[in-house]
């Protein structure tokens, strides 16, 4: 089984509608995976990366499972990153269009907080948040986690706090590109027989980017990163680092 047919995910058909009208034809491979795991209700580890179209995955599932009748608080999408949830509340937004009843909301740290309290008031089913700012509502209560019962983790680190202070019972999906020890203890602590859905390995990366790597000790990283941006003089690029502390020093 690889690819699906949306018909074939037993959709409402306000879903199907939106997902024709942004364009989409076929579901791709992680949605066709994903997809009919989560909506049955089992916790999921979803192993894939930007760009295969992994916010629809878990996206349409939260979207089948919201009640718009109950104007609670009932799911929440953690995102590490402003542009991230903003981007992850648009996706799921369209593909909301066409329901109703559905509120979708990102929070997200730097935005006037007072505006964000009368947000969440005014009946949001569905929070799409950094993990500082969703803590910072949990503390003064304007967020509240009684009617939660999914919980969807896009690459989330900060979050024992906010699984801590959310019902016993509860769906907990997670979605992460690579799955390193820090993860695999995050599903080992607060998921139960979660299944794991991926993308085979060909799928993984983007083909037509070409990849190397250079094996380098820490002290040394800074100079070989130096030597290789005077060697390529690349026009455009993108360093990753596994922490602020190290982005900041490299900048
Ligand atoms: P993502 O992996 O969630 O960042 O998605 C990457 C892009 O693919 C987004 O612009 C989506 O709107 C788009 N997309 C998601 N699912 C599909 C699909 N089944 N067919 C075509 N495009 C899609």
């Amino acid at each position: 089984m690889e690819e699906l047919k949306f018909e074939e995910l037993e959709l409402c058909p306000e879903i199907l509608k939106a997902v024709k009208h942004m364009g989409f034809e076929e579901a791709s491979p992680i949605q066709s995976k994903a997809i009919p795991v989560i909506m049955s209700g089992k916790d999921v580890i979803g192993q894939a990366q930007t760009g295969t179209g992994k916010t629809a995955a878990f996206g349409i599932p939260l979207l089948e499972k919201i009640d718009p009748k109950n104007k609670k608080l009932q799911a929440i999408v953690l995102c590490p990153t402003r542009e991230l949830a903003i981007q992850v509340a648009e996706e799921i937004r369209n593909l909301a269009k066409y329901m109703h009843g559905i509120k979708v909301l990102p929070i997200y740290g730097g935005q006037e907080i007072v505006k964000q309290i009368r947000s969440l008031k005014s009946g949001t089913q569905l929070v799409i948040g950094t993990p500082g700012r969703v803590m910072d509502h949990m503390r003064r209560k304007t967020m509240k986690m009684d009617h939660v019962h999914t919980i969807v983790l896009d690459e989330a680190e900060d979050i024992e706090t906010i699984l801590e202070g959310i019902p016993q019972e509860h769906q907990t999906v997670l979605f992460s590109a690579t799955m390193p020890k820090a993860i695999l203890e995050i599903t080992k602590q607060f998921q139960t027989n979660a299944e794991l859905v991926k993308v085979t390995k060909k799928e993984l990366t983007v083909p037509n980017i070409e990849q190397f790597y250079y094996e380098v000790k820490p002290k040394n990283k800074e100079e070989v990163l130096s030597r290789l941006l005077d060697i390529y003089t690349p026009k455009l690029s993108v360093v990753f680092c596994n922490t602020k502390k190290q982005g900041d020093l490299l900048v």
